[in-house]
């Protein structure tokens, strides 16, 4: 047995864990607040933010942009932002969209040279500023790896930004941010971080390390699906979750994603579906399709035993939690093919489909 196992993020977790390690904030003189429009105010955390900088003298500017699949030019606008106001740290707060976007625009403020695409020329980009993340929701484990994930103005497709300095180097994991996100976002986040634990449990690059940090996410997740389809989800459940999103978070650092992913972007844009329930859809045909491969078949036979469940209850479940229905023309799924054929997504699975089974399955899932 052999494995490699990068993950150089220091994780402060439990309740008050901002106030409670607040020298951890002395990064710099000043610092960028990254948040979405609300949700850092909803949740509290900007507040426990603020109240530490202020405690420790540390100036701060806040960028309330960053919307849902955060947009590359916004993405830019705020780094240059950060580099006007003289900003040497940056912190993320809130769900995937602003903490993926902290990463990048700790790396635009970085490199004010660069135009918005030469984010993508990683070799050549000068370190980071510093990131701290504190995540709000409970799906993308962002503050666990170092990918960025960011849309490209007016394509309506997602490209990863993924730079070695994007690794915060303090995640604070308090799931009382979590406490103010609707049932239908707890739902949606959790969805997305079962489908990391399982697309990578599934994927070839997975090791005996990231197959545990997997299984023991899914185990959590599956376990308060019941609770997140009620909408009546216990403290102790969210905390859970939290924790279950950041182990799925370090098991996609090791891995990546499956084909569930880039296929789901295709519907968040079409349908203006959150990330979670979009990549949700596409569990039960990634089970099909990874089960007639024999060591697919073997994972993914481990992995529902390990849940106290069955591979056909996952692939009738989490479909049927993502709660999408739509027709979808032909020419609609020919675009959504041409637009994500080239995702490395496709080869990092068992069973790796191919072009015309990527139609088929968008043909099945969203055609009578
Ligand atoms: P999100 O897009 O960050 O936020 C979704 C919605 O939830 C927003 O309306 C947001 O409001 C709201 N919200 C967040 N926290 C809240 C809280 N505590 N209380 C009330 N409302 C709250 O959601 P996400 O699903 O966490 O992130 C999705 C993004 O992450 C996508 O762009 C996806 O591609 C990316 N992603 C990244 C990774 C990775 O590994 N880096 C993995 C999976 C997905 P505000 O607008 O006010 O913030
Ligand atoms: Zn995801």
């Amino acid at each position: 047995m052999k494995f490699d196992f990068y993950m150089p993020v220091k994780v402060f977790s439990g309740k008050d864990c901002v106030k409670s390690n607040a020298d951890k904030f002395e990064l710099g003189k000043c610092a960028m607040i990254v948040t979405g429009a609300s949700s850092a105010i909803k949740s509290g955390a900007l507040d426990d933010v603020v109240s530490v900088l202020c405690d420790k003298g540390i100036e701060y500017v806040i960028f309330d942009r960053i919307r849902e699949n955060p947009l590359l030019s916004t993405i830019y606008d705020a780094g240059v932002a950060a580099r006007k106001y003289g900003c040497d740290f940056v912190i993320g707060i809130g769900g995937g969209s602003p903490m993926d976007a902290a990463k990048a625009i700790a790396a635009f403020a970085a490199n004010p040279e660069i135009a918005p695409d030469e984010i993508y020329n990683v070799g050549a980009l000068a370190p980071s500023l510093p990131i701290i993340e504190i995540p709000t929701t409970s799906g993308t484990g962002s503050e666990a790896n170092p990918y960025s994930i960011i849309t490209l103005d007016g394509e309506d497709k997602k490209k990863t930004f993924n730079s070695p300095y994007s690794y915060a180097k303090y995640a604070f994991l308090d799931y009382k941010y979590t406490l103010s996100l609707s049932r239908d976002y707890s739902l949606s986040t959790a969805l997305d971080a079962f489908c990391h634990c399982i697309e990578s449990y599934l994927s070839p690059k997975s090791t005996e390390i990231s197959r545990m940090f997997a299984l023991w996410g899914a185990k959590h997740i599956w376990d308060a699906f019941s609770q997140l389809d009620s909408g009546d989800v216990s403290e102790e459940t969210r905390e859970a979750l939290m924790y279950a999103s950041f182990a799925g978070g370090v098991a996609i650092n090791t891995t990546g994603t499956g084909f569930p992913h880039p296929m789901g972007y295709n519907l968040t844009f079409h349908s203006n579906l959150p990330h979670g329930r979009a990549c949700a859809a596409f569990i039960g045909k990634y089970i099909e399709y990874q089960i007639k491969d024999e060591k697919g078949k073997e994972l993914i036979c481990k992995f529902a035993d390990a849940l106290g469940t069955t591979a056909k209850e996952i692939a009738l479940r989490l479909p049927a939690l993502s709660e999408y229905s739509e027709e979808i023309d032909d020419s609609v799924i020919i675009n959504f093919a041409q637009k994500i054929k080239s995702a490395g997504n496709f080869a990092n699975a068992q069973y790796k489909i191919s072009y015309e089974e990527m139609i088929k399955i968008y043909k099945e899932l969203f055609q009578k």
